[in-house]
């Protein structure tokens, strides 16, 4: 049984109302975990220092690791970010609501906590309708990192939170399984030329039809050498990851499959595939398919659920492809490659 309370509110038929309570333990300092289209979050309110400070204990996060503050829309943005360029509204008005996150100037008044230390601030406005509903009734701008134990796999159900948080927060609000899967795409507008910092379900291509030029950091898909910083300070820790090992396989598709085949011999052989191999591996231990191979956003929305279920199975070694670099799959590759500390074997 849990500890903390947890409201469970319908995504396609709710009343505002219904997020009236958790709007006002924001209001009044406290934690609460929500839904949203990319992953769960945990939220606090962003203007209180106690409170955003009681995030990084709750989850065990670094805090040099800034925290994106979530709006319910544009009419506040000026209160947290200041020097705001057009680009930034263009970019707004065509992916927001939605999973983008901008990386902006801050305004004095964000604390340095959430801001981990840095001059900018990273804003999103979700599309999630029990998000939107919670941001409008708390009223207060809401700086809210993803919902899991840092280091583990982000949660995309309410099942995977109380793994991880639960009795740490005041209230969990569960609506269901995250579309998106991924956590947001972020890129800052806050230097001379846009930067992607993480990838998202906003993919590359689309933020270049907005911004043309877009700069992609080191760190979404190298790893980084011995003391450099990456933008997005998150991006420096081994996140997402499975209790056992994840090796990747770069090859072509027959390859790959031979070589999956080959490793799920393997005592305790966990296999990451997709729907078309499923039945190739009668001796792994556990397999996990991430969807039909051609349908990208499936194997993003499955992921970190897949990931997970490695750890329950208990498998020794996990074993998977190394995904392509269009779209979304972009993001799918970048959360693999951090879970799999960059291990990838070329074929
Ligand atoms: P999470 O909310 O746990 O999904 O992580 C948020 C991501 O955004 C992390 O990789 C942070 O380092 C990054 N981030 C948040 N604020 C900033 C900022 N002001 N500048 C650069 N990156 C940021
Ligand atoms: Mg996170």
């Amino acid at each position: 049984m849990g500890i903390t309370p947890v409201l469970r509110v319908n995504p396609d038929d709710f009343a505002q109302e219904e997020l009236a309570p958790a709007g006002r333990i924001l209001r009044e300092g406290g934690l609460v975990v929500f839904p949203t289209e990319t992953v769960y979050g945990l939220g606090a309110n962003a203007l209180d220092e106690t409170a955003a400070r009681a995030i990084y204990t709750a989850k065990g996060r670094p805090s040099d690791n800034p925290l994106i503050v979530h709006l319910p829309d544009l009419s506040r943005l000026d209160m947290l970010c200041r020097d705001i360029p057009k680009q930034a509204l263009s970019l707004f008005s065509a992916f927001s609501p939605g999973p983008l996150t901008v990386i902006l100037k801050k305004q004095p008044q964000v604390p340095d906590v959430v801001s981990g230390g840095l001059d900018t601030v990273a804003v999103r406005i979700p599309s999630h309708p029990v998000a939107a509903a919670l941001l409008r009734e708390a009223a207060v701008p809401v700086a809210a990192p993803s919902a899991n134990r840092s280091g583990r796999p982000s949660p995309t159900r309410l099942a995977h939170v109380l793994e991880d948080l639960d009795g740490r927060v005041d209230l969990m609000i569960d609506g269901g399984e995250c579309g998106v899967g991924l956590e947001s795409t972020v890129v800052s507008l806050a230097g001379d030329i846009p930067v992607l910092l993480r990838p998202g379900g906003i993919s590359l291509e689309m933020l270049r039809s907005v911004l043309g030029e877009v700069r992609v950091d080191d760190a979404v898909s190298h790893r980084l050498a011995e003391g450099q910083r990456p933008m997005a300070p998150g991006m420096k820790y081994r996140h997402y990851a499975p209790a056992a090992p994840l090796t990747l396989a770069q090859g072509t598709p027959a390859d790959v499959t031979a070589w999956l085949v080959a490793h799920s011999k393997e005592p305790g052989a966990g296999i990451l595939c997709f729907d078309e191999q499923r039945g190739l591996f009668p001796d792994a231990a556990h397999v996990e398919s991430l969807g039909p191979q051609a349908d990208d956003a499936a194997h993003a929305h499955a992921l970190f659920d897949a990931l997970r279920s490695f750890d329950a199975a208990g498998v020794r070694a996990i074993y998977g492809a190394l995904p392509g670099e269009q779209g979304i799959s972009l993001a799918v590759r970048n959360r693999l490659l951090k879970a799999a500390g960059h291990h990838v074997v070329h074929l």
